[in-house]
């Protein structure tokens, strides 16, 4: 029998970045035991990262702003394809979750009388992130982790015990879920630095694990992300959408190699930065996409005068959705006219002043510096596409975050159908925190609605165990892989064939490596013991990396048509027909190391009339089909 740490609670939340830590305070708050579980330290998980801001309707920097403005940035942003109901959840949430914020502690930056400042973003009508400088995810974080403090406080006074009904496990990695049946029972996974097995037994789980950036070479993205939340969930039985659609953003180091994929924030254009190319040129102007003609300015002078005065003047393609600004760099480098480290010039520096670069863009200042010996008050930047976010994930409901296993939620990054097929800057922030506080909410209301308790197996957790420690078995067939070299070639595979532009004979070339990682992968063998063993946790994220990353490829070939994140080269048009699509996947054999993956297409439900009614008819034909708009108010007047 498997010697293992039991425990037992009544959520466990796995993974403490905003979404998590979100839904650990909303299910407390609720009178639930709660552990929140975290690979990482406890304090450094990916939203720290998050430079530019939180996105939300308070109408500070423009009263005009309002969530039907947000909420169609948000559609168009996603080409159409986004779940409305999430979009529409987080438009008029996310003010309110900013406000909250501040109650727990937050200080957002300040407008000259006294309101929460707000700044520019790709695709975002209004000035709309309300940031603190460059560093939005930092305080983001902190005024989270001060209100669990607060609540652990509380329980002290209350319990005696500060850790009674909520708990911190940092550095303690999950690897399965286990189930009762149909139903979640708990979560089972090792301390990363002793290699002893826990089992957290709970009859509801929120994965909240963020993304799978890792799966490719150049990415903004910590060694966190390796898809262990979508891939656990696919494992349990539920589905992922959307895993075609992975955002390249524009703006990444790309000098000197070491930090190449190292993110630009998009505040730099927000504040002012302007993209150009070898010849000197702001060549934004020549990619503005039929369906945004009309809504960018077609020249200098009126995209500076935006600035200013955006209420007279439209904005600048340098701010057009990342998708769009992506490929637009591509096509520069690939026409030869990008910088001479493969990416164009991102110039702030001939925009503000040195005071003022500092002061807005402190971080980007200190990583150009020490990082590339480069003075952007002085000189521009060199950037280029870096693999950032997965708009595909867990497919869930918009209202409590469930997915399709019960007990089993998901929020932020590693849930899907949000985003649809192009996340706006900023949109991020502001969905952890919505969705994060619904699934807190949805799991704790699954847990009162329950007349009995899901239990562990003991044969499943021995399965659990016995799976976790394959890397330390002689190879199953013949020779012993190394997990690192693994790793790098499923990187530069999907760098190389499913990265910003694809096309079916390189994505069939990606499945067919895939499929020879996956034999190979039954024969990693890792040195050492369990204590802190590096080696091990690669060998065991490794098979999450192999599972999303089939998942995106399998729906990348499926996917004939371009749209946000997916760019077929041979299929270089927006199809109205795929519009409504989604791509489900989901695992079809119990293999524990490498199951099948399949992925079917089915119709999403249509957007509701008050909602649709938002937009104009003449934008809804650039995107939907007539029979779709058969009925529309515009057609049958
Ligand atoms: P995370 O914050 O990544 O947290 C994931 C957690 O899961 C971590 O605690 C991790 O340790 C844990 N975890 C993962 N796997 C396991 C496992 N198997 N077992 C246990 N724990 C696990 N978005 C914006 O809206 N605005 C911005 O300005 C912005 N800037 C960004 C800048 C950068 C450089 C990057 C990379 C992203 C940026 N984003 C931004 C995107 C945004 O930061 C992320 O999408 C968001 O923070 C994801 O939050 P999350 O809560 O879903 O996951």
């Amino acid at each position: 029998m498997t010697e293992v740490e039991r425990l037992d609670y009544d959520v466990v939340v796995i993974g403490a970045g905003g979404a998590g830590l979100r839904a650990v305070i909303e299910a407390r708050q609720r009178g639930l035991s709660v552990a929140v579980v975290c690979k990482s330290l406890f304090g450094k998980a990916h939203t720290v990262m998050a430079e530019g801001g939180c996105a939300a309707s308070m109408g500070n920097a423009n009263p005009n702003d309002n969530w039907q403005v947000h909420f169609r940035d948000t559609m168009r942003g996603g080409k159409f394809l986004n779940n409305w109901r999430m979009a529409e959840l987080h438009a008029k949430e996310a003010p309110d979750r900013v406000w909250e914020l501040e109650t727990y502690g937050a200080l957002f930056d300040r407008t000259a009388d006294g309101r929460i400042s707000q700044r520019n973003f790709g695709g975002h009508t209004y000035p709309r992130l309300a940031h603190v400088g460059d560093r939005t995810g930092l305080e983001l974080i902190r005024t989270m982790q001060q209100k669990i403090v607060s609540l652990q406080q509380e329980d002290k006074q209350r319990y005696g015990d500060y850790e009674a009904k909520l708990k911190v496990f940092a550095e303690c990695t999950i690897t399965d879920l286990l189930k009762d049946g149909d139903r979640i029972a708990g979560a089972f996974g090792y301390w990363r630095e002793s290699g002893r097995f826990i089992l957290f037994q709970a009859p509801a789980v929120v994965l909240a694990t963020g993304g799978i950036g890792k799966s490719f070479k150049v990415t903004s993205n910590s060694w966190e992300y390796t898809g262990d939340g979508h891939a656990l969930a696919l494992r349990a039985g539920a589905t992922l959408i959307n895993m075609e659609f992975v955002q390249f953003h524009p703006t990444g180091m790309v000098w000197p190699p070491s930090v190449k994929g190292i993110l630009v924030t998009e505040g730099v254009r927000g504040d002012g930065g302007v993209l150009k190319n070898s010849e000197g040129k702001r060549f934004m102007f020549e990619y503005v996409p039929d369906v945004f003609k009309g809504q960018y300015a077609d020249s200098e002078e009126e995209a500076d005068r935006w600035y200013t005065d955006a209420d007279n003047n439209r904005r600048t393609p340098d701010l057009l959705p990342r998708d769009e600004v992506a490929r637009a760099i591509n096509s520069e480098v690939k026409a030869e006219r990008g910088s001479p480290h493969g990416g164009v010039y991102l110039d702030i520096a001939s925009r503000l002043t040195p005071e003022e670069i500092k002061r807005r863009l402190p971080s980007m200042y200190h990583q150009f510096k020490e990082l590339a010996d480069v003075d952007i008050t002085a000189e521009p930047m060199e950037v280029g596409p870096t693999c950032h976010y997965v708009m595909g994930g867990i497919e869930v409901d918009p209202d409590t975050a469930s997915s399709s296993v019960p007990g089993l939620f998901a929020a932020g990054e590693c849930s899907g159908g949000m985003h649809g097929s192009n996340r706006l800057g900023g949109n991020s922030l502001s969905d952890l925190l919505v969705f994060g506080r619904r699934a807190g909410l949805g799991a704790a209301s699954y847990v009162e609605s329950l007349d009995t308790r899901p239990k562990v197996g003991q044969s499943d957790v021995d399965r659990a165990a016995r799976t976790a420690l394959v890397p330390f078995d002689p190879p199953r067939q013949g020779v012993e892989e190394n997990p690192y070299t693994l790793q790098n070639e499923l990187q530069q595979t999907m760098n190389d064939l499913v990265g910003i532009i694809r096309k079916a004979e390189e994505i069939e070339r990606a499945l067919a490596k895939l499929d020879e990682i996956k034999e190979r992968i039954g024969n990693v063998l890792v040195e050492g013991h369990r204590q802190f063993n590096p080696g091990w946790h690669l060998a065991v994220d490794l098979r999450n990396m192999l599972l999303v990353s089939e998942c995106v490829a399998r729906a990348a070939l499926l996917r004939t048509e371009s749209r946000g994140g997916h760019t077929r080269d041979d299929h270089p048009q927006m199809d109205s027909h795929w519009r409504n699509k989604l791509l489900v996947c989901e695992t079809t054999t119990d293999d524990p190391l490498a199951p099948s993956v399949t992925v079917t297409a089915k119709d999403q439900e249509p957007m509701r009339q008050d909602l649709l009614e938002l937009f104009e008819l003449g934008e809804l034909e650039k995107y939907y089909t007539d029979e779709e708009l058969a009925s529309h108010p515009g057609r049958t007047a």
